[in-house]
């Protein structure tokens, strides 16, 4: 192997961890002709101890990222070249990005508390499969021409909106930045990205790897801190067209704000869950379906905004359907994220730890009856909340109608299909839903009566590269991510009229 390909190469897990422990990683700002300022210390949820540090970018660093950015859309390095040519850097960036899966996904997982084995087959291999996707799509998408009659020609064509901030969670730190990133990117448009400050060393790694593979620096610009101090000058920047963000409703609402106290910029906003799962008396043999069932609530500590949350079940089938949950859940391990065995991890911080373990204690005041779990084992830094069930949750309980994001399903029993459904939509939220039933007819019927943007049936899933993905409701604003339609939150419409 040259000493050229070998610099493509990623580190192995290990050394990841090894430099973690030394708290060598880092992330900060990546902005063309920028120096990084002062840093704070990122640490392992696991254990508490520091990693690394990341820059603690400010107002300015937000303000030379989107200056770059600007000045390299106006000068069409990356916006006006042919999408083909679009295409092929991307395409190199994903080539990087598979040398490095290993190495991000370690990143991930040390920085997140994530387990290392969903990092390795769900995370990276989703993360990966975006940028390609979106790669190949970019020089696969069409104007159209409208019906005016012979007098003149009107052609309807897709422009690249500007600069765009993508503002991302800690959740899926690698997967959300390509979900933003690559569509984004894709159609030409600058991109100034901001992860989590929980969660900024695989956004650094992926960026690096971007500008390696040739988008230009100022095509795509890093910036990394808390979210008052970078977050919301980007949201409140004159300069910035399209802000696309994931995270919390509550946030969410702040970049509504902040665009109309600026210029106006679109918004697009993935916002939070309360995602019921309805099991109906005629679901199929709940032995098959039970793994769908844990994974909806546990999948990543229920730190996932399509956890559901709401396990609504009929109540001729909930014992068994209980009983069938407690014997599977030891299967569900908790424990350090760097163990492959590992299925449950920590929280990701202290303060969220407080808000998820809060549940436990308001569950119980509210009247609702510990099923199963409900404990906060003291291992590493003591972040852990075991997954945890709890039962006779009523439409008026905390635990029905608050977004936990923590490893915490509430069970609701219901009688008839009408209350089923009614309980389903009895929330400020509509990311997703799942329903259980052997009748094609009653599926769809509860399919379209259920105000949600992604519901599955007879499973759990959260669709694929190909689909939309995004919320009714508080659950989301503006657009979607994910499939052909994420490309609409970052184009401009325009109509060329040409006159006979
Ligand atoms: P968060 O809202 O706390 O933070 C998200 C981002 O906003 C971070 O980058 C943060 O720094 C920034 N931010 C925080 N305060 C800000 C402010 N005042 N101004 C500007 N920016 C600010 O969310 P989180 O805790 O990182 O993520 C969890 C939430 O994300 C959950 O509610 C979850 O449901 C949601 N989520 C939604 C989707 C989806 O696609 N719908 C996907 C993943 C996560």
């Amino acid at each position: 192997m040259s000493q050229a390909q070998s610099t493509t190469q990623g580190v192995s897990k290990e050394t990841i961890f090894q430099r973690a422990d030394n708290a060598e990683l880092y992330a900060g700002a990546l902005i063309p002709g920028y120096s990084c300022g002062a840093t704070f210390e990122t640490q392992n949820p696991y254990n508490g101890q520091c990693i690394g540090q990341v820059e603690d970018g400010n107002a300015n660093t937000v303000n030379k990222a989107v200056e770059a950015a600007r000045e390299t859309f106006e000068a069409g390095t990356w916006a006006d070249l042919a999408p083909s040519e679009r295409k092929e850097i991307l395409l190199r960036w994903h080539a990087l990005l598979v040398a490095h899966t290993e190495e991000l996904a370690a990143l991930d997982c040390i920085d997140g508390g994530k387990p290392i084995s969903e990092c390795l087959e769900t995370d990276l291999p989703e993360t990966l499969e975006t940028i390609a996707w979106y790669a190949e799509a970019s020089d696969k998408l069409f104007g159209r021409i409208a019906p005016t009659g012979k007098d003149a020609l009107a052609l309807i064509e897709k422009e690249a909106a500007g600069v765009v901030g993508a503002v991302l969670p800690w959740n899926f730190p690698a997967l959300m930045y390509a979900w933003k990133v690559a569509p984004a990117l894709a159609v030409g448009n600058s991109v100034v990205v901001k992860p989590a400050e929980q969660t900024s060393l695989s956004a650094y790694k992926m960026t690096q790897l971007a500008h390696q593979a040739g988008v230009p620096e100022g095509a795509l610009c890093l910036v990394t801190g808390m979210g008052e101090s970078t977050g919301q000058p980007l949201g409140l920047h004159a300069d910035v067209d399209v802000v696309s963000f994931t995270g919390s409703t509550d946030v969410g609402r702040l970049f509504l704000q902040y665009s109309a106290q600026s210029n106006l910029k679109n918004i697009v906003l993935e916002c939070g869950g309360k995602s019921p799962q309805v099991i109906f008396d005629d679901a199929y043999d709940l032995d098959t379906i039970v793994d769908d069932v844990l994974s909806a609530a546990f999948w990543n500590m229920g730190e996932n905004c399509s956890c559901g949350s709401r396990l609504l079940v009929h109540s001729s089938r909930k014992t068994e359907l209980l009983t069938l949950l407690k014997a599977r859940l030891p299967e569900w391990v908790m424990g350090d994220p760097k163990d492959p065995a590992t299925k449950i991890g920590p929280m990701i911080e202290a303060v969220h730890f407080n808000k998820v373990s809060g549940y436990l204690a308001t569950a119980k005041a509210e009247g609702a009856e510990l099923v199963y779990g409900g404990s906060t084992p003291s291992m590493g830094a003591g972040l852990f909340v075991e997954p945890t069930i709890f039962d006779g949750v009523n439409a008026d309980m905390s635990l029905f109608k608050e977004e936990v994001f923590g490893p915490i399903l509430a069970v609701t029993a219901f009688e008839t299909e009408e209350e089923a459904l009614r309980l389903a939509n009895q929330s400020d939220y509509g990311l997703a839903a799942s329903i259980y039933t052997a009748d094609i007819r009653r599926a769809n019927r509860a399919a379209k009566a259920i105000r949600a943007g992604n519901v599955s049936i007879n499973c759990f899933s959260e669709g694929s590269i190909a689909t939309p993905f995004g919320g009714y409701k508080q659950s989301g604003f503006g657009g979607r991510d994910n499939g052909l339609e994420a490309f609409d939150q970052y184009l401009e419409t325009k109509t060329l009229w040409y006159a006979n």
